[in-house]
């Protein structure tokens, strides 16, 4: 069913996505129709399915940055008790799913995009300087994107403006993880900059040197209890060193 949501323009493969119950939230499917998936993917943009963008990289499939979206949604958008989230994508390489949600973190809301191939955080940049809103999300903060290896998360030293009363209450960590590459196991520093509550997004492989992998999620309560939920198996490139 995954495939099957292709379409000809945008809006014809977002609403195969809703149709197909792959996004299932209005304001998630608001958020992907605002994001032109051109300015991410090299060609066939609006087709359903993964594509290199080059350093051994790939742009995920639509349905997948779908699932990822409305597994994190709870810990994504800004309530009155966290009117600043702060997400942090893993592995950003094009930036699409890095635009999405930021389209949903709010005016306050902070989306770090990490990678550790610089040409791919600059990549990711100046896809989103292709139209007025990323590069206006690019001038406030809301959206940046690092070098570093994701393995280790991410801290991120500079508060926005609006964010620094949450901060201050609820740790400079993430509400969310997204990570857009498989990991060898769930590492503990990413748990560990996970905010209580928080949850984490990970495709982890079954085992060492093995092709499968799963998606788990990794939630860790108020009280920063941490439970781990094993998902659906998938298909992701490897986090690794970075080239030499
Ligand atoms: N979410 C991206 C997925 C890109 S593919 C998109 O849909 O466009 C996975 C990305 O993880 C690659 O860009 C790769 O460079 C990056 N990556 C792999 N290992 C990493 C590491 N240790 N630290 C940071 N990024 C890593």
């Amino acid at each position: 069913m995954a495939w099957r949501s292709s379409g000809a323009t945008n809006r014809d493969l977002i609403e195969n996505l809703w149709n197909n119950k792959l996004i299932k939230d209005a304001r998630v499917k608001e958020a992907f129709l605002k994001v032109d998936r051109a300015h991410y993917a090299p060609s066939h943009p609006y087709d359903d399915r993964p594509q290199s963008i080059g350093h051994s990289a790939t742009i995920s499939a639509p349905h997948m940055h779908a699932y990822a979206v409305e597994s994190l949604l709870p810990y994504i958008l800004p309530t009155e008790t966290n009117p600043a989230p702060r997400v942090l994508d893993i592995g950003s390489g094009s930036g699409y799913l890095t635009h999405v949600l930021a389209e949903l973190v709010g005016e306050h809301g902070t989306v770090v995009g990490v990678e550790h191939i610089p040409q791919l955080a600059e990549l990711g940049e100046r896809n989103m300087g292709k139209s007025a809103e990323g590069k206006g999300f690019l001038s406030c903060g809301r959206v940046k994107f690092r070098v570093g290896d994701g393995r280790k998360g991410w801290v991120e030293k500079e508060a926005r403006e609006g964010e620094e009363e949450t901060v201050e209450r609820r740790g400079s960590g993430w509400d969310a993880i997204h990570v857009g590459a498989s990991a060898v196991k769930v590492h503990d520093e990413l748990v560990a900059q996970l905010r209580a509550p928080g949850r984490m997004f990970i495709p982890v492989d079954d085992e060492e040197g093995g092709y499968e992998q799963h998606i788990w999620t990794v939630d860790k309560d108020a009280e920063g209890r941490v439970e781990k939920k094993k998902l659906f198996g998938v298909r992701y490139v490897p986090l690794t060193d970075a080239p030499k």
